[in-house]
């Protein structure tokens, strides 16, 4: 069932790990482009918070990714 070559798509964890670095990106990504739009001041400040919390996020999803997949040896 899962060949060397597709053993990375069988593995749910890496998938899951994978889903999780994308999806704080795209976040980072759109309230990065939000900020742009509004130009808010008040909202800035809660902008930044949660920008800085959201590259800890990317930042953690890709260190437990790479993390995993030297444990694991899945690797897309
Ligand atoms: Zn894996």
């Amino acid at each position: 069932m899962c060949s060397p070559s597709t053993y990375a798509i069988c593995c749910p964890e890496h998938a899951r790990l994978e889903d999780e670095y994308l999806q704080a990106r795209d976040r980072m990504r759109s309230l990065m482009r939000l900020g742009k739009l509004t130009g808010v001041s008040c909202f800035a400040a809660a902008k930044d918070q949660e920008l800085r919390r959201l590259a800890d996020q990317v930042a953690m999803a890709i260190a437990r990714l790479k993390e995993h997949t030297a444990a694991h040896g899945c690797e897309r």
